[in-house]
Parts: C-alpha cells; structure tokens; sequence
C-alpha cells in the first residue's frame, strides 16, 4: 500500500498535489512519502513479529537519500551499507554506528580502517582474502571487528541475471563446501571477531522457495560449525523481497516471509539479522516527469518525456517495468511507446504500453521508483542529475537539489597544455 493517489482528479503524494511539486521544483523529479517509508518500515518489522531476536539493517544502496535514510532511522532501523560514503551517510542521517552492517566483495583497506574508527556494528566478510585484511587491520588498531561470513549457497533466486547474487558462479561470499574451513582459519585470527554467517541471494524476489533452501543451508552449516566448536550468536539473512511493480504481480508478502523466517529459524538461537531495500522504498517513490511532445510511430506514437535512463535506469538496465500514469487522467486511454530524450533505443520505459492518454506539456510519473531510482543516476548526455522531494501530509521538501549541467561542467577542467 502506498500513499499516491488521485484525490479530486489529480494525483497527489499524501496531500500534495503533484503539480505543485513540479511547479515549484521542475521536473524531472523523485517524490517520495514519508507515511509510505514509515509503513512499509513498520510492515516489514511487523511480519517479523515471530523472530524473538533481530536486527533490522535498511539496504543504503536502494536509497540512499540522507532524509529517507533519517525517517528509516527514527523507525528504528540500522544500515547495511556496501562502500565508505554509504557509511558515511547512515552516520549523518543519524544511524547509530552498532546498527550499521558493511557488505560487498571490494571493501578497500581505507574503508576498512575508516569503518572499523567509527565502530560499526559489524563486517560481512566476503571472501579469505578479505577476512585476513580484515584482520590485521583491526588488530593493528588495537581493536576486534565482529563479523559474519557471507556465503553463497548456489541457489537460483529465479530473478533477474543482474540481480541474482547467490549463484555459485556469482561473485558474493565463500562456496557452501569452502565456508568452514575459511570460517576456522579466520577465527583463528587476532582482530576478529567471527560470531555467524551471512547470505543474500539476490533482489526482486516473487517466490519464497529460492530464501528457503538458502535458509534451510545456512541452518545446516551453523550446526555444522557449532559442532566444530564455533559460538555463532548472528545470522544475517540478506535482503530480496520483491514489490509489486504490476497491479497483478503477486510478491510474498512481508508477513508471509516473516512466517518463513520464524519457521525455518525456529531452534537457531541466534540475532537474526535482515537488510530489506527495495520492499521498504520501492513502492514509496516516484518519479514525476512531463511530456515533452508526443512523436508519430509506425505503429503507435512515441511519448518523450523529460526523465529518461539517466534518471531511471532500471528499464535499460533490467528490461524492467515501471507503471506509467497521468497526474490529471482524463479518463481515456492510448497505446504508445514511452521513451526519454536520450540518443540510445535502449533510453525507452515501455513498449506499446496501454496508457492514460497524455499530450505535450502533462505532468505523469513513473510508479515504484523509489528504489534503485535516483541512486542509480547519471548525468549521461550531459544532463542534470535528478531533484528529489519528501513529502510529509501536506508539505514537502527539497531533499536533494537538482545538479545542474553547468555544476557538472564545473568539476572539469582543460589543463593548460591544451
Ligand atoms: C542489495 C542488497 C540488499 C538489499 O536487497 P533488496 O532486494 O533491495 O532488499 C541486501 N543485502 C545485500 C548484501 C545487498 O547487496
């Protein structure tokens, strides 16, 4: 459920009207609404109702907006974040350092050491090699890093090829078979803190049985390592939840997933640890944009609007959907081709798309942007990096400026050689 809606024949973001926004802000732009973050926030700790023990960790890659990340903050929920300056920005959004999870496969020794001086709560280490530097890091600052390792399970998440993290031959974590003998090496180290095990399999998930057999793996290699000796008080089980990107797609529900995870976690005894993304901001965001002019196809018209890949990139990126609707319907509808201005054929949001019927100069959005959206940007074909609003009842805020093309040509420089 989320809080966009046509109120008196005009779509708004809570109470706002849309149009307000793009008139005060331009357009392209990101509106997200606070009350949709804090439900969803609240949805997914709920269905988690079962899980006695368990830390909540908001995937900063899917949103990393400095106010959205202080509204998940105040509902309680830490930060998995995958480089120093996500680090960073679960810090300055007010996120406590024990709250703050670190993953990826490429964490260089500064962010180590820069992560390991703020305290973070802990390191999701991704390979050996890792772990060792880790290690000697750590103990060189007189400290001890508390860690999980990641592993993969070689499961098919039965999502999209970009998106699938858990496949034997994807570059995340340590193979099932070569996990406790990386596990028993590792906590022989000084500097670390091994105390369980991580695992992500992938993003968008619809299906529950994919998280299943990953869980059900991670359930056999903890008591496998406990047999050995080893006290695993965490277990990290990643994020994945889909959101429904079409009216009729059907994604577990949070509850639904909560049910598994109580079930398959049961006899675990141990913090269970989560890091959702795009189930808390998906559905919480879009992206306003106008109609430039609408163009003649052989078969049907090509609508241009102002956003394009650089500001959306999952269409080009993942083939992805993203529902397509008037701000001022008029209650009739066309079919056509929804592309933006950029010089790539691969810059188009649908194909022979049944829509609210637009013409130049109307306001629409693009639904469900609220993850993978603005933080995916680029200024390809020299154009701004995107604006983003918050929307809170009845007012709303700038929460990232628009950065203009000529902010952008202000970084560079010609040296004098030239
Ligand atoms: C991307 C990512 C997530 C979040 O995934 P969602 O599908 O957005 O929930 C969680 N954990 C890790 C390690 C990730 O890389």
């Amino acid at each position: 459920m989320d809080h966009f809606s046509l109120i008196g024949g005009q779509l708004h973001a809570e109470q706002v009207p849309l149009a307000r926004i793009a008139d005060e802000v331009g357009s392209p732009v990101y509106v997200y609404s606070r009350a949709t973050l804090e439900r969803h926030a609240d949805v997914f700790r709920e269905g988690l109702a079962g899980v006695p023990r368990k830390h909540l960790a908001f995937a900063v890659k899917s949103n990393p907006n400095l106010a959205v990340l202080k509204v998940l903050a105040k509902r309680g929920y830490g930060a998995d974040v995958v480089s120093g300056g996500e680090l960073d920005r679960a810090l300055a959004a007010g996120m406590a350092p024990a709250d703050i999870v670190f993953s990826g496969v490429g964490k260089t020794a500064d962010e180590i050491r820069h992560a390991l001086a703020t305290g973070i709560g802990q390191f999701n280490i991704e390979s050996e090699e890792e772990g060792e530097m880790l290690a000697a890091i750590a103990d060189s600052m007189g400290l001890t890093a508390a860690a999980v390792l990641r592993i993969n399970p070689d499961v098919d998440a039965g999502t999209h090829a970009k998106i699938s993290t858990g496949k034997a031959d994807n570059k995340f974590g340590v193979g099932l078979h070569v996990g406790p003998g990386i596990y028993g090496r590792l906590s022989q180290l000084p500097g670390i803190g091994l105390r369980g095990v991580a695992v992500h399999i992938g993003s968008q998930l619809l299906s529950l049985d994919p998280l299943e057999a990953a869980f059900g793996k991670i359930g056999q290699l903890v008591a496998d390592l406990r047999g050995s000796g080893h006290i695993i008080t965490h277990v990290d089980l990643g994020g994945g939840l889909g959101v429904p990107y079409q009216a009729d797609s059907n994604p577990p529900s949070p509850a639904e997933y909560g049910a598994l995870v109580a079930r398959v976690t049961r006899d675990w005894d141990a913090t269970i640890q989560f890091e959702p993304g795009r189930v808390i901001a998906g559905n919480a965001g879009v992206l306003l944009t106008r109609v430039i002019r609408v163009k003649p196809g052989i078969k049907h018209p090509f609508v241009v609007v102002d956003a394009a890949m650089n500001d959306l990139a999952r269409p080009a990126l993942y083939d992805a959907w993203h529902d397509f609707e008037a701000v001022v319907p008029d209650g009739t509808r066309m079919t056509a081709n929804i592309v933006g201005p950029v010089c790539e054929s691969g810059d188009t949001f649908a194909m022979n798309r049944d829509i609210d019927t637009v013409a130049a100069g109307d306001l629409a959005v693009f639904r469900t942007a609220g993850a993978y959206g603005a933080t995916m940007a680029s200024s390809y074909n020299s154009r701004g990096i995107v604006a983003e609003v918050l929307v809170d009842g009845d007012r709303f805020a700038v929460v990232a400026n628009r950065i203009t093309p000529a902010e952008i040509m202000a970084a560079e420089q010609v040296p004098d050689w030239l």
